[in-house]
């Protein structure tokens, strides 16, 4: 498990690994930056091949929670957390309490939340041993779940970007992909907004909801792609912006919550050739780490929450400016911002 060497090393500051034989808690941390202050980033639990794509994917994630910190205008460095899931049988409660030592162990350079794979309980599990946890649903500076901030800064996102194609949200068409704890509020404030959704899941009970409470059109999940609409909102699935997809996509905008929509960072040029406006997904993406971020601060408030999504949107505007001024691609646009408010 080379780590210097590793094509998705870049210049993080430590990378951490935890075993522990008694409970089976195999774990990685990735700090990637603590220019701007300490890094959080959620802890992902999943179940690894083996720890070389454990260790890929933490050193990615934690990079991208840099950017995405640093463009929210937030004074949080970008830091992740892998735990691979044991392959038998394991004591989860046992489990995330040895965790929760070990986030001890790192000191509050790195402060961990809620990803996939993770639930409130297992978070009030680790906050037993530390106090670097957040996203918690009690105490005194508790922000609660993150998802709903999190869909509407997803929402404010298509609206502007929508605007600036001299689009109204009221009659548009947008197609949503992935109708989960943020994708289904994306469709009730598209809805209230007055779109026409066409939708996707793989849980049909999701797909049927969002046709009864908002008229949307129903399709299958390989089929989202192809739809003809004036906005995508990809809200499941990491890399669905790839070769095989782009060339169907019919839409005008990009804009949703999934992380890393782009397989690889040369999309966002076949996107803007085909003359779709990409929005940055971790630009767009925000709103869970803002809310989470004013927990850290401990002066977790609405108006302060209010303040930094506004801020997303000011971000937002000033990249596809950029963008539609010098021709270059947003996300290209968007990584070297983060990348000056990293120093890097
Ligand atoms: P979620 O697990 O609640 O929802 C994801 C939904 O996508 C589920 O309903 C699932 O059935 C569906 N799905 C999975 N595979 C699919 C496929 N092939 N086609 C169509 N649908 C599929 O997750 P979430 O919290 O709503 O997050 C959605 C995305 O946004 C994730 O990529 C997540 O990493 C990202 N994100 C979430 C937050 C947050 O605050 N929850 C913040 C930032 C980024």
């Amino acid at each position: 498990m080379a780590i210097f060497e590793h094509p998705s090393f870049d210049e993080h500051e430590s990378v951490h690994s935890f075993y522990d034989p008694q409970t089976g808690l195999k774990a990685l941390v990735a700090v990637h930056s603590t220019h701007l202050g300490p890094s959080a980033g959620g802890t992902r639990f999943w179940s690894y091949e083996n720890s070389n794509l454990a260790l890929r994917d933490v050193l990615r994630l934690s990079r991208g929670m840099s950017y995405k910190n640093a463009m929210a205008g937030l004074n949080l460095g970008g830091g992740k957390a892998v735990v691979m899931k044991p392959a038998g049988d394991y004591d989860r409660v046992a489990l995330f309490t040895k965790f929760g030592e070990f986030i001890n162990a790192i000191g509050g350079a790195y402060y961990t939340a809620e990803d996939v794979g993770m639930t409130t309980d297992d978070m009030r599990t680790i906050r037993t041993k530390t106090k670097f946890v957040a996203g918690l649903d009690e105490g005194d500076a508790a922000s609660g779940d993150p998802s709903p901030i999190t869909a509407d800064g997803v929402f404010r996102c298509i609206k502007l970007a929508a605007n600036k194609r001299e689009l109204d949200l009221d009659g548009a068409t947008v197609a949503v992909q992935g109708l989960g704890h943020v994708g289904y509020t994306v469709c009730r404030l598209l809805h209230e907004a007055g779109a026409k959704l066409t939708v996707t899941d793989i849980n049909q009970h999701a797909v049927r909801d969002a046709a009864k409470e908002f008229g949307a059109k129903t399709v299958a999940p390989d089929e989202i792609y192809a739809q003809k609409a004036d906005v995508f909102s990809p809200c499941a699935l990491g890399a669905i912006l790839n070769p095989e997809t782009i060339g169907q996509l019919k839409v005008g905008v990009i804009a949703g919550a999934a992380n890393n929509q782009l397989s690889v960072p040369e999309m966002g040029q076949q996107l803007q050739d085909r003359g779709i406006l990409y929005c940055p997904d971790y630009v767009v993406n925000a709103g869970g780490i803002i809310n989470i971020a004013g927990e850290i601060e401990g002066n977790y408030s609405p108006e302060w929450v209010e303040e930094k999504m506004v801020g997303v949107e000011k971000t937002l505007t000033e990249i596809i400016d950029l963008a539609a001024d010098t021709g270059r691609t947003t996300d290209t646009i968007a990584d070297e911002m983060a990348r000056a408010r990293i120093g890097r």
